[in-house]
């Protein structure tokens, strides 16, 4: 019995020895601060971050030498295995979301400054014109060559995000890794559980101040935000944000203000959460009634949260949000 207290602690130094240390790295990528945590050894971190920098050498609209600014230049061309296993994903949610997600709508969102930041109000004649271009079912993809229609710009910008994050998962994943957390920009992806088996808790921003509208607990789950308060303009008292509606050619304005979308796939949830801003309430109920793999978060114009029925154990508002009614989506 004496050695009982010695046994105990023995034990506890054997299980603390098991427990991996956290190794970090923050880094600024695809125009956003990222931030890798993983609790195994560090070349994991260093691996991702090679990882994420080769996919923004691939897929950066911007960056010159990329596979979508070559094809951007001349119309036509071969990208790399990885640029057509993306693009061919991001088509299929194109037409899932009936054109809410358009990854030919470039033209549109460089005409409205979004990516030089130099913002201005495109006239009604121009955006009729731009959005002439715009058609991402008339994308042809055939063994890595791409062919684009005539006016069309590639941009990935809505999908890479999510990803990249499932690359790095899946590596991580393979390497034996039991616990992790990618973050890019607030598109987060937990990777297993918390080192002490919990689940990863992952917060998701007030649109209306600096705090949080809630929290989801979640473990091998993607967790992905679009908001209009994230990247926007404003002339006369009008916001105009950086996600851009297909059909009009002018920025969004569905009455959400904050959509996150929930589930396995990173780089199904980045374009969801794209394409339900786009798509607003009604719609993004259909969308959701109609396929599985993914749940919602939704924040109105009004701070009105909805959530999918698959949330309802796992969302819980904070800030301020604790008495606000939580409208429930369900199936049936
Ligand atoms: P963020 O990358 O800022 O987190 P999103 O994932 O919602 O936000 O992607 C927004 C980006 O996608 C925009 O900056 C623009 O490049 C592009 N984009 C804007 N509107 C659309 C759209 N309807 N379909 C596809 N891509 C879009
Ligand atoms: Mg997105």
């Amino acid at each position: 019995m004496r050695r009982l207290p010695l046994l105990a602690a023995a034990l506890a130094l054997l299980l603390a020895g098991c427990v991996p240390t956290a190794r970090s790295s923050t880094l600024f990528a695809m125009d956003t601060v990222m931030e890798l945590t993983v609790y195994g050894p560090r070349e994991r971190v260093d691996e991702a971050a090679e990882l994420i920098h080769d996919a923004e050498g691939l897929l950066s609209v911007t960056a010159e030498g990329s596979d979508i600014a070559l094809l951007n230049s001349a119309g036509e061309g071969e990208v790399h295995g990885e640029t057509a296993a993306l693009l061919a994903r991001a088509l299929e949610i194109c037409a899932l979301t009936d054109g809410a997600l358009d990854i030919t709508v470039y033209p549109l969102v460089r005409a409205w400054g979004f990516t030089t930041g130099e913002y201005r109000i495109p006239e009604d004649g121009e955006i009729e014109k731009l959005l002439e271009g715009v058609d991402y079912a008339s994308v042809r993809l055939e063994d890595g060559a791409v062919t684009l229609p005539r006016g069309a710009l590639l941009d990935l910008g809505a999908v890479a995000k999510g990803w990249t994050a499932d690359l790095i998962a899946e590596g991580w994943r393979e390497a034996g890794v039991k616990s992790g957390l990618i973050n890019l920009g607030g598109n987060v992806m937990a990777v297993g559980s918390k080192p002490n088996g919990g689940d990863w808790v992952v917060g998701i921003r007030d649109p209306f101040s600096d705090g949080l509208v809630g929290a989801v607990s979640v473990r091998d789950a993607a967790v992905v935000t679009s908001g209009g308060y994230q990247r926007y303009f404003e002339e006369d008292g009008v916001r105009y944000c950086h996600i851009i509606d297909p059909q009009t050619g002018r920025p969004a304005d569905s009455g959400l203000t904050s959509v996150t979308v929930i589930g396995a796939e990173g780089v199904l949830c980045d374009g969801l959460s794209t394409a339900v801003y786009v798509m607003g309430l009604d719609a993004a109920e259909e969308l959701w009634r109609e396929n599985a793999g993914f749940e919602l978060a939704l924040v109105t114009d009004e701070g009105e949260i909805y959530i999918t029925e698959g949330l309802e154990d796992v969302f819980t508002p904070m800030d301020g949000y604790e008495n606000t009614e939580i409208q429930v989506i369900r199936r049936g």
